[in-house]
């Protein structure tokens, strides 16, 4: 079959990961080139090695160029297979990630599959486990997936350490769903997990989210006893159709005031857009509603991911998407 030429020089390693699904879900062979090509560190990290060695596992394919640093990979898949599997990133590389490489291919196996994956579970760039259980995972299962998620243990960057499991169960067709009104807030929560640091950095950060943003269900949520050290500042917002998780993370020379600001800051102005999907969902969402065939959203000004997100998906699938404006700087983004 006809290689699918990918240019990855535009993006991050989201081309990457989606390229990985679609070629396993299709069968359609592809070539990236420039893989990552603007990053500051180009080319495949453990993370996206470890995407592209999972995939070779669940679908029985092969990869030239699968090597730390490559920026030229060729993939090409055999036959999904739904069975229990086990990935170590072997860094503090997301699991998020990894997982939302494998989820889209498995729904497509011929059996039920688990995963246990072992990485980093909370960490800069990437959606935190809680993400994934409130955001992500909720709107799929609305599309008609049927898969769970559970945190096994906390894996903050650098150090990693982290464990999930995941169960998914097949669904080889999604349903399209309609996303463009988010309902009345339910409610709001914010949580502060922490592991190995003193108790008056989580407390600073906890107490600086609530002045920018107040929430009666607020708690410093000390994580067990695990590798490595960390803080995450985790704000949610449930509404009656959806919901939004901003997530900031601790690092070195950065304040703890500053991490409590910046997710307060995020869920903030996502409330003020009236949007239904936040920045991230909207480019998570791309690909499970091109597979579903169509289904639309409103979200808030999108970033890079989406366009490239929407380049790879268009070489696979013969889908169309959509991008208008709306009030109050609103998107809507219709896949059809
Ligand atoms: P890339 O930069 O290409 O590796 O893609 C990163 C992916 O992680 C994109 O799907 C982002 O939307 C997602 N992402 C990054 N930060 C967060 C976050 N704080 N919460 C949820 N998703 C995130």
């Amino acid at each position: 079959m006809k290689l699918i030429q990918l240019d990855g020089t535009e993006g991050g390693g989201q081309m990457l990961r989606t390229a990985l699904s679609l070629a396993m879900i299709t069968g359609q062979p592809f070539r990236m080139t420039n893989i990552r090509g603007r990053r500051p560190k180009p080319g495949l990290m453990r993370q996206h090695l470890t995407c592209v060695k999972a995939a070779c596992v669940i679908s029985d394919g092969t990869a030239d160029g699968a090597e730390i640093g490559s920026t030229d990979l060729v993939f090409r898949a055999g036959k999904l297979r739904g069975s229990s599997y086990q990935f170590a990133i072997g860094t503090a590389g997301s699991t998020g990630l990894l997982y939302q490489t494998l989820l889209p291919a498995l729904l497509h196996a011929d059996g039920p599959s688990t995963l246990r994956l072992e990485g980093g579970t909370h960490n800069p760039l990437a959606p935190p486990f809680e993400f994934l259980d409130h955001v992500f995972l909720p709107a799929l299962r609305r599309m008609g997936a049927e898969a769970t998620i559970s945190l096994i243990q906390s894996g903050f960057a650098p150090v990693g350490g982290g464990i999930i499991e995941c169960q998914i169960q097949p669904c080889p067709k999604l349903i399209p769903i309609d996303l463009h009104e988010r309902g009345e807030l339910i409610d709001m929560r914010l949580r502060v997990p922490t592991r190995n640091l003193p108790d008056t950095i989580a407390a600073r950060v906890l107490a600086t989210a609530l002045d920018q943003l107040p929430c009666e269900d607020a708690a410093v949520e000390p994580r067990e006893p695990g590798p490595g050290r960390g803080v995450c500042c985790l704000y949610q917002a449930n509404f009656a159709n959806t919901a939004e998780l901003s997530s900031s993370f601790g690092e070195l020379n950065v304040s703890a005031e500053r991490v409590g600001r910046r997710a307060a800051k995020a869920l903030a102005d996502f409330i003020g857009t009236h949007a239904a999907v936040g920045r991230h969902l909207a480019d998570q969402l791309l690909l499970p509603m091109a597979l579903a065939g169509g289904g639309g959203f409103t979200t808030m000004a999108p970033d890079e991911h989406v366009s490239t997100n929407i380049a790879v998906i268009g070489k696979f699938l013969p889908v169309k998407f959509q991008i208008d404006q709306a009030d109050r700087g609103k998107r809507v983004i219709t896949v059809a």
